[in-house]
């Protein structure tokens, strides 16, 4: 620690990227105060499991870290920051001056107009009460089949329930990896014993069912809306700092207005890598991303470029997706879809940009190496799953 350390730090969100700031703070040795302040009134928690284990049962809490104290920060939690001022963070309960500020404060679920009651998968609070209505016979549908709506259909369908899934596209998955390869996943649904509606826009939620675009109408016990979130900022808009799809941060994950960083599903962080702003919704960064901007808090000047990381368990399977799609110009397929073990593989000219796998972690590590290094591949290698991903590199 430099003896230039700020000596107060705010964290306004108490998420994983919250939680990990903090602990990388203290792992680097900060001495310095530090304040966390939380909207929801419970200690940080898990998300992922939200629409997996916990919806099936397997587990009631994913707390992340039980004892709290042992951080020696203060924690404010079921307290909502509302304003950032010169220096000085308000809450709906008071003002904390800081020397430094870290933006942490995640993503909402949209919300579809309609005056019926719609459910949405965030909170653990939201994942308990949708929980206790999963029960056989009862006539659940999705608005959206994109990862959530999907991990929820697998649980509900195995609670018994009868389960809907209505998307507007021409396929699941289409916003996270295109129409193509997410036309491979529609089949699951049926096998799962659930019914897909594609190309099936939502007009309204009502009382008792959805009303569809066309004059449709499905009924239904109770409605999820599941068509994405967007990065919980609409705190910030009367604040100096730039947001661009979140808060815009640089390479050093610092925003607009200097000693304000952000960091999670809230942050639009440049990369130099893919050569543009991106903002994921990912666990992984918002696990790792807190120890580059621990660093940069100290003083430090550390880059966070990662290849960004995501994972989906849906319908029995175990979905990874390593790196960025956006800029590919080709895209080749890697084993039969039509089995347990398959990759999608995305190039921008002989270079791998993005890879999903089904059943396949091996190819998503050697996968992100190859990313990571941005090294010439062979296509037709690529295109065969006997030969190992790593040895797809281009001789010469
Ligand atoms: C059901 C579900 C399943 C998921 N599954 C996967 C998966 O399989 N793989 C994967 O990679 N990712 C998954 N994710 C995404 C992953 O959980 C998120 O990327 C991660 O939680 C982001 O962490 P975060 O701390 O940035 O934001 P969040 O977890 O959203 O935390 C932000 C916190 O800030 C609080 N907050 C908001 N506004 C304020 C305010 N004004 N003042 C104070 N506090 C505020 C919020 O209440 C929240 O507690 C899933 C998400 C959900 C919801």
């Amino acid at each position: 620690m430099t003896s230039s350390s700020p000596e107060r730090i705010v964290v306004a969100g108490g998420g994983l990227a919250g939680l990990r700031t903090v602990e990388e703070l203290r792992s680097l040795g900060y001495a310095g105060a530090i304040t966390l302040i939380g909207a929801e009134n419970r200690p940080p928690y898990d998300r992922p499991p939200l629409s997996k284990q916990l919806m099936t049962g397997e587990v009631d809490d994913t707390t992340l870290r039980a004892e709290l104290d042992s951080l020696g920060a203060a924690f404010r939690l079921g307290e909502r920051a509302e304003q950032v001022g010169d220096g000085v963070l308000r809450t709906d309960r008071g003002e904390y001056p800081f020397d430094r500020l870290v933006i942490a404060t995640g993503a909402r679920p949209v919300a579809l107009p309609g005056p019926g009651r719609q459910r949405f998968l965030r909170t653990i609070d939201d994942a308990l009460a949708l929980r206790d209505t999963l029960v056989p016979g009862a006539r659940l549908v999705i608005v959206g089949a994109g990862w959530i709506g999907a991990e929820l259909a697998t649980a509900a369908a195995a609670s018994g329930c009868r389960v809907s899934v209505v998307e507007a596209s021409s396929a699941p998955l289409t916003g996270a990896i295109g129409a193509e390869v997410g036309a491979v996943t529609g089949p699951w649904y049926a096998e799962a014993g659930v019914e897909l509606l594609l190309g099936q826009p939502v007009e309204s939620v009502e009382e008792g069912g959805l009303a569809l675009a066309g004059g449709g109408w499905l009924a239904a016990d109770e409605i999820v809306t599941a068509v994405g979130v967007r990065p919980e900022v609409g705190w910030l808009e009367s604040s100096p700092l730039r947001l661009e799809n979140g808060v815009a941060v640089d390479e050093q994950l610092r925003s607009s207005v200097p000693g304000v960083y952000a960091v999670g599903d809230c942050a639009a962080f440049w990369s130099a890598r893919f050569g543009r702003r991106m903002r994921t919704e990912h666990w992984d960064t918002a696990l790792r991303a807190p120890a580059v901007l621990a660093a940069n808090l100290a003083g430090g000047s550390e880059r966070y470029d990662p290849v960004p990381y995501f994972w989906s368990e849906q319908f029995g399977r175990m979905l990874q997706y390593v790196g960025d799609h956006r800029g590919a110009d080709r895209l080749v397929w890697r084993g039969d879809t039509a089995s347990d073990r398959w990759a999608a593989c995305w190039l921008a000219g002989e270079r791998l940009t993005a890879v999903l796998t089904v059943g396949l972690p091996r190819d998503v590590q050697q996968g992100r190496r190859l990313i990571e290094s941005a090294v010439p591949v062979d296509v037709g290698k690529v295109a065969d799953p006997a030969v190992p991903l790593r040895e797809a590199v281009l001789a010469g």
